[in-house]
């Protein structure tokens, strides 16, 4: 088991898990620690950092966080996995759409050049229909009841990141899934079986280097930015904490990319917050995600009530 656990998530850099990302994470929070108590040293009222760190890691949302983390891992390795579409059937069926229309494939391009192409289309396609389809959850009301689930954190911990409910997982799985798929299939026509992925330690290139880049710290108090430049192109851990802000649902939806909320007008960079609201959101919401089983049904609940409401 533990084993298995090694080896399909903390030892494989395609997962969000992989050691390096966790430790770049906890160097990243470790210098704005420091920094922050070189800017603010602590006062004889203050609690001690020890102190703070066991209020943060024992607070009741990250009891949840945690509990949530293990049977929501469950769910979804279970029964939402095998119910996603895989990539490879996807890929085969638009290569086989496209075949009437594609001749022999372009042979001018070198092999790096098409894996670097590749790449890159996956990572920007992908991270677009990750905007598209966050976006739509907060737009549509019945969406919303499930990816409300996510926002009903009043404090955030790396594992907040999978408070999220099995509906969402599926939809998100099939998101992957379709995105990926039109791509290889795309490429495929294009490039015929030359095609291959630049991976660093076997993971998309562009996903690797972006996970070094603070991704753990996204769900935590930590208002780790970016210079204002950077962050009109890449999600910073502050501009997705700014997400979670009670009235600020609305903005920065993007995954690893900021250039489709400048795009598309949900752009906030972290300069532009200079006092920062709690986490959540509207305290009558908050109360019905207070345990697991709340975080499960309770959108279904919700689902219900606005059926009959409509
Ligand atoms: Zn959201
Ligand atoms: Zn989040």
């Amino acid at each position: 088991m533990l084993a298995e656990l090694w080896e399909g998530s903390l030892a494989n850099p395609a997962q969000r898990i992989f050691w390096l990302y966790i430790l770049s994470s906890a160097l990243i929070a470790l210098i704005y620690t420091l920094y922050q108590m070189y800017r603010h040293p602590l006062s004889s009222q203050d609690k001690t950092l020890g102190q703070q760190l066991k209020a943060y890691l024992l607070h009741p949302s990250a009891l949840l966080d945690y509990r949530y983390f293990f049977i929501g891992t469950l769910i979804k390795v279970g029964l939402v996995a095998p119910l996603i579409i895989s990539v490879k059937t996807i890929a085969i069926w638009v290569f086989k759409g496209l075949a009437p229309y594609i001749g022999t494939p372009i042979t001018a391009l070198s092999y790096e050049a098409i894996a670097i192409l590749y790449t890159l289309c996956l990572f920007v396609v992908s991270d677009f229909s990750r905007y598209i389809l966050h976006r739509w959850m907060h737009k549509n009301k019945y969406l919303w009841q499930f990816h409300k689930v996510h926002h009903s954190a009043p404090l955030l911990n790396p594992l907040t990141f999978y408070r999220v409910h099995p509906i969402e997982n599926f939809l998100f799985g099939l998101r992957y899934a379709i995105s990926v798929g039109i791509m290889t299939g795309v490429f495929l026509s294009l490039f015929g079986p030359r095609i291959n992925m630049w991976t660093v330690l076997g993971a998309n290139g562009f996903v690797f280097i972006f996970s070094l880049l603070g991704t753990h710290l996204r769900h935590s108090h930590l208002f780790v930015t970016y210079p204002k430049w950077l962050e009109r192109f890449f999600i910073s851990p502050a501009m997705h904490q700014i997400h979670h802000y009670k009235g600020y649902g609305r903005y920065n939806y993007g995954g690893y990319l900021a250039i489709w909320d400048k795009l598309f007008h949900s752009w906030l960079p972290s300069k532009a917050i200079s006092t920062k609201p709690s986490f959540g959101m509207p305290q009558q919401e908050m109360q019905k995600y207070q345990n697991v089983s709340q975080l499960l049904f309770q959108p279904f609940r919700a689902l219900i009530r606005l059926k009959r409401t409509s």
